[in-house]
């Protein structure tokens, strides 16, 4: 019996993502280890964090990193860094912007999503603009505090080029904020957008990284990550509620070194294996589906997902509600016009493939019969 199951609480298989709502990612053994292992001592939170964001922008090659308790609160404090840019009196008042000169964070329309209430938190005054060069330019001013741009295909596409933003934010001398939270692999995107001109970057500890759940990167120029620091815990500021405890620190610490040292084209091959795994069994045992590998993911990362398509919508929601049913519940996400599961290998393990496979081909010999 596992401690959830003690609790009378059902754990899942995540086939769809790294989810927050359904538990971030999955620890590996030796980050489960470290965390231990930080736990029983009492140590300079300020101190451990400012060693261990040194170390990170080294690995990642970056100037300099701030650790933090996720990817929003990632964007949060760095909004907030952008509107006190070390001021004090600035950073005690926060969420008041009154008599802060620069307090707008400026944003494309079409990229408004879920996260960006952490972009309000702030109290920045969001601009919303349209997507062309031409608004992004006519939204500057000197209330400006900040660009925020939310990197990956799925956002990239309802916007301009990210290179051309960057040149506008150069040009009028605007820190350019990227939010990258779900976007790896490549691993390199630890440092390009960073070495593509952005000032601060955020990605989520949680997900492709593997650290805790309630762990995260600003990833940056030097400048700026220390207007961020000044409003993040444990100093007294509007990043205080984000606290990040040490056992977190050390875990998104070793969690990023272990991403860094692996080889992710051996990652990549086992994925491709699980899936065209999954698609001879399923094949064999129903014939009327189409399976494919679709490349990218969803955010444009390094990685393929599995389309399990039919001819009518009604059957995918129907496998997608029954697989939720039961003792190990199974989450698949829904592509975008229902028609089709979708099979996400990053949080997979070969027993669950299985698990998968079984549920799946026995209510599709249900159903057809
Ligand atoms: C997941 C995600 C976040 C939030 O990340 P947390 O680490 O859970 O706070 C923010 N922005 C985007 C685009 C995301 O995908």
């Amino acid at each position: 019996m596992n401690i959830y199951e003690e609790l009378g609480i059902p754990t899942l298989i995540n086939a769809q993502d790294s989810e927050t709502r359904l538990g971030g990612s999955r620890l590996p053994e030796e980050i489960r280890q470290k965390m231990n292992e930080a736990s029983p001592y009492f140590v300079k939170i300020a101190e451990l964090e400012i060693k261990l964001s040194e170390r990170i922008a080294q690995m990642t090659n970056n100037d300099s990193c701030l650790i933090t308790n996720g990817a929003s609160a990632g964007l949060a404090i760095s909004v907030a860094g952008c509107i006190t840019r070390g001021n004090e009196k600035f950073i005690q008042q926060l969420p008041s912007t009154d008599q802060i000169p620069k307090n707008e964070a400026i944003m494309f329309k079409a990229q408004r999503n879920n996260y960006d209430n952490a972009i309000r938190l702030s109290g920045a005054k969001l601009i919303e603009i349209e997507s062309n060069k031409e608004d992004l330019v006519s939204s500057i001013s000197r209330e400006t505090a900040c660009i925020v741009y939310f990197a990956g295909d799925f956002y990239e596409s309802k916007a301009i080029p990210f290179l051309e933003v960057v040149e506008i934010a150069k040009k009028f001398e605007i820190p350019l904020i990227v939010d990258a939270a779900a976007n790896l692999p490549p691993v390199s995107n630890l440092w390009f957008y960073t070495k593509q001109g952005a000032d601060l970057v955020v990605f989520s500890g949680g997900k492709t990284l593997r650290g805790p759940q309630a762990s995260g990167l600003i990833l940056g120029k030097e400048t700026w990550i220390n207007y961020c620091r000044l409003n993040s815990s444990p100093n007294k500021s509007i990043g205080r509620p984000m606290k990040v405890g040490k056992e977190e620190m050390i875990g998104i610490f070793y969690a990023l070194d272990r991403y860094l040292k692996l080889d992710h084209a051996k990652e990549k091959k086992s994925q491709e294996n699980m899936l065209d795994y999954m698609i001879e069994k399923i094949e064999k045992s129903i014939p009327d589906v189409s399976l494919n590998k679709i490349y990218p993911a969803h955010h444009g990362q390094d990685y393929s997902r599995l389309k399990i398509e039919f001819d009518d919508s009604m059957r995918a929601k129907f496998y997608k509600n029954e697989l939720e049913k039961g003792k190990n519940p199974i989450i698949i996400n829904l592509s975008s016009d229902s028609k089709a599961l979708i099979i996400n290998p990053l949080h997979l393990e070969e027993s669950e493939v299985a698990m998968i496979i079984t549920k799946l081909t026995s209510l599709m010999h249900t159903k057809s019969k």
